[in-house]
């Protein structure tokens, strides 16, 4: 390979490297983000739940109470009627057609409570277990971040401190492009394939794959401006 190549070589090798460890740090941490924010919504599904499910209870113990009064007020209004003991018989009547229809209505008002409470019960276990493994995925998301962060960290700081005598070693005039294609998040370098880059799939003058295969030049794709590999 022509040294200037070898040189260009070195540094992609050690900027690429680079770059996987930075990105693998970002998606341990935003693998962490995700599971924080999905344990924020469980919870406040859970809240949710429990809210209705205490409203359901509230508005059962209510008219359980009214159900229970009315029930004795019917049963009182009959007790009336029966033993002849209502002072005014068709107003006992009139009003006992009415509380009928009134235990009837609170009646029909605690099954659908009983209704609501079962759906309300389903849907709080069902958040407390969301919740339970979305407490769990951040626990794992953290140990993840945990196990490779100082790794990571350590790694790059060895890489920063190796950088600039590989950098010195690109002549001065190539050093720009690399930088180019850096900032563009570009290869530095790609292969060919029958005269075919690799990368953008552009094709490369005969001439430029032969000097590069011997040594003899270094050149760059036309199409992405990386350099080519022998
Ligand atoms: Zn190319």
């Amino acid at each position: 390979m022509h040294p200037d190549l070898v040189a260009i070589s070195n540094l992609w090798q050690l900027d690429h490297q680079n770059d996987r460890l930075r990105e693998e740090h970002e998606r341990l941490a935003t693998a962490v983000r995700a599971a924080a924010a999905a344990l924020k919504a469980a919870e406040a599904t859970t809240l949710g739940a429990t809210a209705e499910r205490d409203r359901v209870t509230t508005a059962t113990r209510a008219n359980d109470r009214e159900l229970a009064d009315y029930a004795d007020k019917r049963e009182r209004t009959r007790k009336m009627i029966d033993t002849g003991t209502a002072p005014d018989y068709p107003a006992a009547e009139r009003q006992l057609a009415q509380v009928l229809e009134i235990v009837d209505r609170l009646e029909t008002v605690a099954l659908e409570l009983l209704d609501s409470a079962e759906i309300a019960a389903t849907a709080l276990a069902a958040a407390g277990r969301e919740q339970a493994q979305a407490v769990t995925a951040l626990a794992d998301a953290r140990v993840a971040l945990g196990a490779r962060d100082a790794p990571i960290r350590s790694e790059l700081t060895e890489l920063i401190a190796k950088r600039p005598p590989l950098a010195d070693e690109v002549r001065a005039e190539l050093r720009a492009t690399y930088a180019q294609l850096r900032q563009r998040k570009r290869p530095a370098l790609v292969n060919t394939v029958e005269n075919m880059c690799q990368t953008c799939q552009t094709r490369i003058p005969t001439q430029r794959v032969v000097e590069t295969t011997l040594a003899r030049a270094i050149h760059n794709c036309p199409g992405c401006g990386a350099w080519l590999l022998p």
